[in-house]
């Protein structure tokens, strides 16, 4: 192990997910664990994960902690390009692969991302083959799907989505801060932008 920072962000991921039967029943942590050194890449939004408007629960907050602490060391990415979502988004966007097949922790078995999203801010329809498990840290939006209709997820509120299963997400008054697992078939690839 490298950094005390990395350690304590995979003891706080691992301790939510043993306390949220939404998430340790939607995977079991991965046992195919290790430390991979990754450089640091920042994005506007790391800048924004201190807004007091992210408040967390008391079972969440160790996770956002960590993530505050770890931020400046983190491999910080954008999936999209600003012709898909627009210069805004991608300034108040970002987020960051904990554990996962290309993530700081590398795991064939499971994804774990922490992903964040200012306010008012439109996340178009979107699919990918993995399934999810989104849990919110901190904020809350409105999560989208056809056949379930629009939904308001706060703290500690969670969504899952099926394969291949077309989901959107709209933040307004406040940004959000999530902890999304992935499983399945294709861990590694990026989700895909629905054709209008
Ligand atoms: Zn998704």
């Amino acid at each position: 192990m490298s950094d005390a920072l990395f350690e304590a962000a995979l003891v706080a991921a691992r301790d939510l997910h043993a306390t949220h039967p939404d998430l340790n029943g939607f995977a079991a942590w991965p046992d195919d664990i290790s430390f991979t050194p990754r450089e640091a890449h920042l994005v506007p939004a790391v800048a924004l994960l201190s807004d007091d408007a992210l408040e967390p629960l008391p079972h969440t907050a160790p996770m956002q902690r960590a993530v505050q602490a770890l931020a400046p060391q983190l491999e910080w990415r954008h999936t999209y390009t600003v012709e898909e979502v627009g210069q805004d988004f991608l300034n108040r966007y970002g987020w960051f692969e904990l554990i996962g097949p290309t993530g700081h922790f590398q795991s064939s078995q499971l994804r774990l991302c922490i992903s964040y999203w200012g306010a008012g801010l439109y996340y178009p329809w979107h699919a990918h083959g993995p399934e999810e498990m989104y849990f919110v840290l901190s904020g809350g939006a409105e999560f989208e799907t056809e056949d379930g209709g629009k939904r308001w997820l706060g703290p500690g509120d969670t969504q899952m989505h099926l394969r291949h299963q077309p989901h959107a997400m709209t933040t307004h008054d406040s940004p959000i801060l999530t902890y999304v697992l992935w499983r399945g078939e294709g861990l590694a690839e990026p989700p895909r932008m629905r054709a209008a």
